[in-house]
């Protein structure tokens, strides 16, 4: 029989960042060293029972604040990169860590979600970072929040990054009919599946991978279907967690991340995304930058 193939969202209970965005709640905030031991506690306890695990195994990194300038975060990065059942390790960033920090990662299956955020570092800045990623052939895709006052990083960003980098823009959705039609067609022209992000999806009775081969996992090994509905699945350090997983589809009226959306079946985002749906990198943008990849 083949291994099931799982996507699994981790959040431990890191909550802070050493950011401080105007539009983040965990701008500025600090853990104790307690509290950043536990999270390593958490984390390694995680990548224990990934490498236990018969499935394969795609994982995507969504802290409630920045992972990956913790050393163990790293590690963990690397450690889960080389498990043969592993078949993506990726995390969500503001790219302020060191890049070297993950030289000993595969580079098949490490991936990062890298987002810039205008009033923490500066275009200059932030692209020379991806060059080193690019140089050190780790692949990612890069965001910004599509706020009006970023137009102008959006457009520089764009410039100075290579065409092979996708340029995903998060539209601002907090507020009713935001963008003019110009400002559509600049932020579509940028980003050719912008208006998958720009709408509300209606979920509500549609059949969503969440709860069957997709699902999210807090510290304590609580796995819910997606980090927006709230009810417990399962535990996976339960035995027969396994058995929590089944088709099912949307409980609420509508999905409206890409993290979520992603898993609505009739989307069928997969056939743009591919292997890169965790990283957010259209198989359209694959870039191929050389040190291990393929
Ligand atoms: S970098 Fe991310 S987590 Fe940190 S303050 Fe900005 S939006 Fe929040
Ligand atoms: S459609 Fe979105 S909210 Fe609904 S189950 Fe799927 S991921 Fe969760």
């Amino acid at each position: 029989m083949t291994a099931a193939r799982w996507s699994i969202l981790y959040r431990g209970p890191l909550s802070s960042c050493n950011y401080g965005c105007d539009y983040c709640p965990f701008a500025k905030t600090r853990n104790t060293k307690a509290e950043l031991k536990h999270d390593a506690e958490c984390l390694n306890r995680f990548c224990d029972w990934v490498a236990s695990r018969p499935e394969q195994i795609g994982i995507l990194f969504t802290p409630w604040g920045e992972g990956m300038i913790h050393r163990y975060y790293q590690e963990a990065m690397c450690r889960l990169s080389h498990l043969p059942n592993v078949w993506r390790v990726a995390a969500q960033t503001n790219l302020s860590f060191p890049v070297e920090s993950l030289q000993d990662c595969h580079r098949k299956t490490t991936a990062l979600w890298t987002t810039y955020h205008p009033t923490e570092t500066t275009i200059p800045r932030f692209t020379a970072k991806c060059a080193e990623l690019r140089d050190a052939g780790i692949r990612h895709s890069v965001g910004v929040v599509g706020k009006r006052e970023a137009f102008d990083d959006i457009r520089a960003l764009r410039t100075a990054l290579p065409e092979e980098t996708y340029l995903w823009i998060n539209a601002w959705k907090r507020e009713k009919d935001y963008y003019t039609e110009e400002e559509l067609h600049m932020l579509r022209g940028i980003d050719p599946h912008f208006d998958f992000n720009a709408v509300p999806h209606p979920s509500l009775g549609r059949a969503c991978r969440a709860g069957e081969s997709a699902f999210t996992v807090d510290g304590a090994g609580d796995a819910r279907r997606c980090h927006f509905i709230p009810g417990l699945i399962g535990n996976i350090y339960q035995p027969d967690f396994e058995q929590a997983l089944q088709p099912r589809s949307c409980s609420i009226a509508e999905c409206r991340c890409h993290i979520g959306y992603v898993h609505l079946e009739h989307l069928r985002l997969d056939s743009i995304f591919g292997e890169s749906l965790l990283e957010r990198i259209p198989l359209s943008f694959g870039f191929s930058s050389g040190a291990g990849e393929g």
